[in-house]
């Protein structure tokens, strides 16, 4: 499967290669129908300045529950990207996170929204290109409050196409962001020749830096690439208090983690932004 992906950049479902258990079925039926039914809901996670405290954006993460409970973006994203319910499914959260950056927006708080884009929709048949410039035109937001995050991964299937749609992103005026840094097999030459903004480093590093050698030296070490790139530099996974401190004291620009705040739910993160901006304000 993955051999034909590489070759015709065209996503083909075949049932017969993906071992599909009844559970999967079952899943994707109902993932089907969520996504037609607009089910799927998005969470909001900060991130933000170690140093000022400020709010510097706001990832998106989609979560869908089913009448047996919640089922894991690391279970139904791959099943979209399957499917070929991701075109359909990352509109919608567009759309969602748009819509709320927007709200963001009239509340007073001048927040970019991130959205998370599967590898599949660089170089399927729907010009992404187009998809992201008219959720833009739709919600009214500049394109300079979305940013959108790339796994590394992602550009290996097609890495000429790939590259040339990052391009036609970034002509739109969008950010664009490497995701899980560090854990992908991308040639670090090859990173300079991306049009991005910016640098995540994947949790995997940024967990247990307190303790683990080595995992800190992989962290100052994306840390360091990434500013020689003039890259904004994320960390995420920041669980403690001890962690977050290090990543602040390493130079990170933004952390984004359970520290900060677990991914909320519209409502509850619109509030988390009204008493941070208001925490920020006294402690400065
Ligand atoms: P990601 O893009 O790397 O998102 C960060 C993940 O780390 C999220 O998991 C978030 O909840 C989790 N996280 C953040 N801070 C902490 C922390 O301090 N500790 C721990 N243990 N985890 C933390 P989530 O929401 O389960 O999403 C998993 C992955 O699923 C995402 O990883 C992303 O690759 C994918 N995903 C989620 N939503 C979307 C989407 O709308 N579209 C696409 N294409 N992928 C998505
Ligand atoms: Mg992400
Ligand atoms: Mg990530
Ligand atoms: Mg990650």
């Amino acid at each position: 499967y993955v051999a034909k992906q590489a070759r015709t950049g065209v996503h083909v479902y075949q049932p017969a290669d993906d071992q599909d258990t009844p559970r999967r079925l079952a899943l994707l039926t109902d993932l089907r129908s969520a996504v037609e039914n607009g089910e799927v809901r998005v969470a909001y996670q900060p991130k933000v300045d170690p140093v000022t405290g400020r709010v510097t954006g706001a990832e998106a993460l989609a979560r869908w529950t089913r009448a047996d409970g919640p089922v894991r973006p690391d279970e139904f994203i791959p099943l979209a990207e399957r499917s070929g319910l991701i075109t359909p499914l990352t509109e919608h959260i567009l759309d969602t996170a748009l819509s709320a950056c927007a709200a963001w927006r009239r509340a007073g708080h001048e927040v970019p929204v991130a959205v998370n884009l599967s590898p599949q929709m660089l170089t399927g048949p729907t010009p992404v290109r187009d998809v992201v410039a008219q959720a833009l035109r739709r919600n009214d937001v500049p394109a300079g409050f979305l940013t959108l995050e790339i796994t590394e991964g992602g550009l290996i299937a097609d890495p000429v196409n790939g590259v040339r749609v990052l391009h036609a992103l970034r002509h739109l005026g969008v950010r664009l962001s490497i995701d899980d840094f560090g854990t992908g097999h991308s040639s670090l030459s090859r990173l300079t020749d991306l049009p991005v903004q910016e640098l995540k480093i994947d949790k995997s590093f940024v967990q247990d830096i307190t303790h683990d050698r080595g995992r800190r030296t992989v962290t100052v070490a994306a840390q360091q690439l990434g500013h020689a790139l003039g890259l904004h530099v994320v960390a995420e996974g920041a669980e403690t208090q001890e962690e977050f401190d290090a990543l602040r004291d390493l130079g990170c620009d933004s952390i984004q983690g359970y520290h900060v705040s677990r991914p909320l739910a519209p409502d509850d993160f619109l509030r988390w932004l009204a008493e941070h901006s208001v925490r920020a304000a006294v402690s400065r």
